[in-house]
């Protein structure tokens, strides 16, 4: 593969370096690798730089034309998302809608969907959440019990969906319902569109160990969606859902990137300041997370190419998933033993470090094996559909 970016290519990353830096508000640069998606009044702020960056035309970049993005390539988005790291940019808010859902309805929507969703997904104006998870069904993802029966013109949906993050902000949500009992448990499964103001729709708020609640419980009590909400066939939703759970674990790989490289950047600034620069063990340990993230990035590019002749984000998205959590995880402990017991600091006194982002960062790292696919499951796939190992 080619490692080197084009003249055109570096060209359009002196235009992006130019304009973040002129752009980025000053409430939103450095608070970039954990900020928070749970507090309403922070969303609102994210929602107003992702259409800042949108009327640039800096969202959707590589989505076609046709759907409102530049039509450009995926390695001038490859360069956006890094010129966004270095600028200390927050991540886009709204990145399932972007990076997950757009790409899907443009392989399966129909064209009405295509129209009607598309645009507003770029500006941030409808915010979409996903219903994937239940109670009994989260690695086992086909267990999904949320029920969907037709009636006449709407589907009539009842269940319940766990850890939906930012269900209480987001005005939509890509759905998962069996709508097949009979059948075998991944053949009765359709994805719906559901507007988060329809009746019959409850959102509890779940409290995490960072302190915030950027996830819920999203409760469907009879809630009434209309057939022209269903994506793709009906019972033929599983097709649906791994497409979104691809792009999930390898585009969206390079967006948590933006948020690692930003973190790594102030430990190696803290690092310095604090004058152990010199400490071997403290160099030992920093190199290997550099050395970790350039392997990350590698391997972004070897997906990268193989999406550029032509392929989808394939199984092997999974491995940087994987190496990625891996990473923040590690990330996270090093941080804690370099800075010490003010890493522990939330915020609020004269002594907190990096506005206190340290110790949001490491109490969600605790998340980074877990969300998208546990590490273990990941292994799973790795094993059994890259490597061709005998299944679990
Ligand atoms: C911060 C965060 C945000 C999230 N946001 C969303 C969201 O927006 N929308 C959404 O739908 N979901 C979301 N999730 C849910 C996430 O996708 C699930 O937590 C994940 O799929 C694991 O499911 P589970 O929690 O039910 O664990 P389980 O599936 O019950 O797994 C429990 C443990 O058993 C292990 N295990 C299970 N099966 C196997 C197996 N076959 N082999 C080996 N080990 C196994 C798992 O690795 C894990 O360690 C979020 C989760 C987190 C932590």
């Amino acid at each position: 593969m080619d490692f080197d970016f084009t003249d055109g290519q570096e060209a359009f990353r002196k235009d992006v370096r130019q304009w973040l830096e002129r752009n980025v508000p000053d409430d939103l640069r450095g608070m970039a690798f954990a900020s928070s998606r749970g507090d309403r009044a922070a969303v609102t702020r994210l929602r107003a730089w992702q259409k800042t960056m949108y009327n640039a035309g800096y969202v959707g970049m590589d989505w076609p034309r046709e759907f409102g993005g530049r039509g450009a390539s995926l390695a001038d988005q490859i360069i956006l998302y890094q010129e966004m790291s270095r600028a200390e940019s927050p991540q886009l808010v709204n990145r399932g809608g972007v990076s997950m859902l757009g790409p899907t309805l443009m392989k399966y929507g129909t064209a009405a969907q295509q129209k009607r969703f598309l645009p507003k997904i770029l500006t941030a104006d409808e915010i979409w959440c996903q219903g994937f998870s239940e109670p009994n069904a989260g690695s086992d993802l086909a267990n999904l019990q949320t029920r969907a029966v037709r009636e006449g013109d709407v589907f009539v949906v009842n269940g319940q969906k766990v850890w939906t993050s930012m269900a209480h902000v987001s005005e939509w949500c890509f759905l998962l319902v069996r709508t097949d009992p009979d059948a075998p448990k991944h053949k009765g499964i359709s994805f719906l569109l559901v507007d988060m103001k329809t009746p019959g729709i409850t959102v509890r708020p779940l409290r995490q160990m960072t302190g915030e609640a950027e996830f819920n419980e999203v409760f469907f009590d009879n809630v009434r969606v209309p057939v022209e909400n269903l994506v793709h066939r009906l019972n033929e939703g599983w097709a649906v859902a791994l497409t979104t759970l691809s792009y999930e674990r390898d585009l969206l790989t390079f967006i948590r990137h933006i948020s690692l490289r930003n973190a790594l950047a102030r430990l190696v600034k803290r690092v310095r300041e604090s004058g152990r620069a010199g400490d071997p063990v403290i160099r030992q340990k920093v190199a290997s997370l550099w050395i970790g993230e350039q392997a990350l990035q590698m391997n972004a590019y070897r997906s990268l190419t193989r999406i550029l002749r032509g392929g989808q984000p394939g199984p092997e998205g999974s491995t940087a998933k994987l190496s990625w959590s891996h990473l923040d995880q590690e990330l996270a402990q090093v941080a804690t033993e370099v800075i010490g017991p003010y890493s522990q600091i939330a915020g609020g006194p004269a002594w907190v470090v990096d506005h206190g982002q340290w110790e949001f960062y490491t109490l969600l790292a605790q998340a980074s094996g877990i969300r998208a696919g546990t590490s273990e499951i990941l292994r799973n796939i790795l094993a059994e559909r890259v490597l061709g190992l005998p299944k679990d």
